[in-house]
């Protein structure tokens, strides 16, 4: 008998205190939500950046974002700091990301099979909220 080991799941510190401007991102850019760390890597939903979007959960400008694996929830609306370039020629977003990975692959381990933090959640609107900004 297999008994399951109680998943730890890290809060995350960096996202919330990321300055990065709306503006940062361009309509058919490629971006990255990362949600926890996979072999000792970020690990996260790869989508593309459509159009400006309002984001109601942080009253902020925000951006509407494709995910190709979000079925009927395709469309979803995200705030600029939940995002990250997945070129590795932005230099902004690897300083977020070198962040991040510090911060959490330590704590996650380096197992294969992914660990999802659960920092974000969709509202009935489909507006992407991390748990920082679900207050609000
Ligand atoms: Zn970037």
């Amino acid at each position: 008998m297999t008994e399951t080991r109680p998943v730890y799941l890290p809060p995350d510190p960096i996202t919330p205190e990321r300055e990065i401007t709306h503006a940062h991102f361009r309509p058919g850019e490629h971006v990255v939500i990362l949600k926890g760390a996979a072999e000792g890597q970020l690990w996260g939903d790869a989508m593309k950046v459509v159009t400006p979007s309002w984001h109601t959960p942080t009253d902020e400008d925000g951006w509407r974002l494709l995910d190709p694996d979000g079925g009927d929830r395709s469309y979803i609306t995200a705030h600029p700091r939940y995002m990250v370039h997945l070129s590795t020629r932005c230099p902004e977003c690897l300083v977020h990301q070198q962040a991040l990975r510090e911060y959490l692959v330590p704590r996650v381990g380096t197992a294969e099979e992914p660990v999802d933090c659960r920092w974000y959640s969709l509202t009935a609107l489909n507006q992407l909220v991390h748990v920082a900004d679900s207050g609000r």
